[in-house]
């Protein structure tokens, strides 16, 4: 058995939302939403799954859902993608994992920003590679170039870049993009870019895909998944979008680890991403008026938050909210005898952790919300 995957705990989002079904607590931790899909692309999905051959799709994606990704990204982002250059994915997980089995070379670095997502690791030590880390700090989680620099070796090959962050919510300024971008292209490196999080811009800024600096198009892989643009986290409807050189070996990759994800649902989100700007501007709204109510209950139960522009989440700072406990004993007893699921933020280390952050999720309904404002403020007294 490899110990790698021997040796790995669980995953934090499956055991917060175990323990929160088990003991009955508001999950804000795991990332999903409890409002705000579109009816009419599951109502599509529906349609498909009943009126539509349910077999295997090509491998690459259906044409027309690889032909929206294309439209989309020229028409949001103003970036140009070939339908060939799109392969659909079952998630964004898979797509990370094929790119990184398919494009690192054993003994390569790989530079990761902490904190970070739970699975680039485990698939970067699995794909042979090295990991090395450049640490984000709070409050700002500022990337800047002498950090990023003093990670590189001659053997860094690959960047793997989220953006926007999870779980710290930021969505990088021009000049940090720039900085990156820069060394990127000084030094050859390739960028796994994780962008997710592309339509969840509460803060209302526009996204920057990272592939649209200067010469970065080539050497950029750009990874995106429906399950986020559409509130529908279950789908695991994702993809990638790169070059022939970057993005055929990938595609060689997925056909060994998931081969295909189901047609039905590609189809919908086909129809789904035609949607026009009025739907992502909804959207974006629905998601600020949420953030703004559990940010404005945190800041009245005597919680700091972190500033964030993007994603589902926000990040709490548990000493500057007069909390004296570290992230995982706070989560661990909020869960158990406050009944609030949160995520520690020394979930996303694999070195030096930031000790002293939570992450919440705001995506939920008033209702959601709200009995987690009063459990969270249960949680505080329980540190009183
Ligand atoms: N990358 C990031 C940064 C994420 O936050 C998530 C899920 N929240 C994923 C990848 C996984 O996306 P998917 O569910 O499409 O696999
Ligand atoms: N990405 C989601 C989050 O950050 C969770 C995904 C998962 O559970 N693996 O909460």
């Amino acid at each position: 058995m490899n110990p790698l995957f021997r040796d790995i705990p669980t995953s934090v989002f499956e055991r917060m939302s175990l323990a929160a079904r088990e003991l009955g607590a508001v999950n804000l931790g795991q990332g999903f939403p409890d409002f705000g899909w579109p009816e009419d692309v599951v109502a599509k999905a529906a349609e498909l799954l009943t009126g539509a051959a349910s077999q295997y799709p090509p491998m690459r994606g259906l044409p027309e859902l690889r032909a929206a990704v294309a439209d989309h990204y020229s028409q949001h982002q103003g970036i140009a993608y070939a339908p060939d250059e799109i392969t659909v994915t079952s998630g964004a997980t898979e797509a990370l994992a094929s790119a990184l089995l398919a494009l690192i070379e054993p003994g390569d670095e790989v530079l990761l920003f902490q904190p970070l997502y739970d699975a680039y690791v485990p698939m970067v030590r699995r794909g042979g590679g090295v990991p090395r880390y450049v640490a984000l700090r709070p409050p700002e989680w500022r990337i800047t170039r002498e950090a990023i620099e003093a990670a590189l070796t001659p053997r860094t090959r690959l960047v793997v870049f989220n953006n926007p962050h999870n779980p710290t919510g930021r969505a990088f300024s021009q000049d940090e993009l720039t900085a990156l971008a820069e060394v990127c292209v000084a030094r050859d490196l390739i960028v796994l870019s994780d962008e997710v999080w592309e339509h969840v811009m509460p803060g209302g800024a526009a996204h920057l895909p990272l592939a649209s600096l200067p010469g970065m198009s080539d050497r950029t892989v750009k990874v995106g998944s429906a399950g986020k643009i559409f509130s529908l986290t279950g789908w695991k409807v994702g993809w990638i979008a790169a070059p022939a050189a970057l993005g055929d070996p990938i595609t060689k990759a997925h056909q060994f680890v998931t081969f295909t994800t189901p047609p039905n649902l590609q189809a919908a989100v086909a129809y789904g991403l035609g949607k026009d700007e009025a739907y992502y501007r909804d959207m974006r709204a629905a998601f600020a008026v949420a953030r703004d109510r559990l940010a404005d209950g945190l800041a009245d139960a005597g919680y700091v938050v972190l500033p964030g522009e993007g994603s589902y989440f926000l990040c709490v700072d548990l000493t500057a909210s007069g909390i004296a406990a570290d992230d995982l004993t706070f989560c661990e007893r909020a869960v158990r005898e406050a009944g609030i699921a949160a995520i520690p933020l020394t979930a996303f280390f694999e070195e030096t952790p930031v000790t002293n952050v939570i992450r919440l999720c705001f995506a939920k309904k008033q209702e959601t919300i709200d009995e987690g404002l009063k459990r969270l403020a249960a949680a505080r007294s329980l540190f009183a």
